[in-house]
């Protein structure tokens, strides 16, 4: 992983943006239940959904609109705990309740919109036009990934960390389908140092 995409508090070992996001803010070894702006702020730029320009001016905003970063923060707040149950709950193979979809619905409902070619000076790119302003479409990208992996079930490969104190969820893209860890330097070593440590004390 190139060190640039390590940008604390978040973490991005998920494999996909709403794995990423579900686990939010993830300091090494477990996932917090509170969310900042500054934590939120943070995830959008790492996973580059906004740009370090537009991150800074929407740090600025819990001070000049308090209210529209306070709206967007509990939006994502329920979106992420949506997530955590839905996700959990696919990783142990059970059923995923109606209300932990409507989260996801909302935002998607929101953010209609289309691609549009825009010139960026030297090249051509791609960028969303949400069809209302507002700041729910910062979402949109996480409530799309979310919904395709609840429609793919099982064959997302939707793991959480088999160290009990962390819950970091991954998709497993290894090619033996056998990762275990969130993160071999966090969880993977830590284990390997406490076996090593067992099997030497005996
Ligand atoms: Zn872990």
């Amino acid at each position: 992983m190139p060190s640039d995409d390590l940008v604390a508090p978040a973490l991005l070992l998920g494999g996909r943006l709403s794995i990423d996001f579900a686990n939010i803010p993830s300091y090494p070894g477990a996932p917090a239940q509170h969310l900042s702006w500054e934590e939120l702020i943070a995830f959008l730029e790492a996973s580059h959904i906004v740009s370090a320009e537009r991150g800074a001016s929407l740090l600025a905003l819990s001070g000049s609109d308090p209210d529209a970063a306070q709206t967007l923060l509990s939006r994502s707040v329920r979106l992420r705990d949506a997530l955590r149950r839905a996700f959990g709950a696919t990783v142990r193979k059970e059923g995923i309740a109606r209300e932990w979809a409507e989260p996801i619905n909302q935002i998607l409902r929101i953010t209609e919109g289309h691609d549009e070619l825009v010139f960026g000076g030297n090249l051509w790119k791609m960028e969303f036009q949400a069809r209302e302003g507002g700041l729910d479409w910062l979402l949109a990208a996480v409530a799309r990934s979310a919904a395709e992996i609840i429609v793919e079930g099982a064959q997302a490969r939707l793991r959480i960390c088999a160290n009990p104190a962390c819950g970091l969820f991954f998709t497993d893209n290894s090619r033996t389908h056998r990762r275990r860890w969130c993160s071999m330097a966090v969880c993977g070593n830590r284990h390997k140092v406490a076996s090593f440590a067992r099997r030497h004390a005996s």
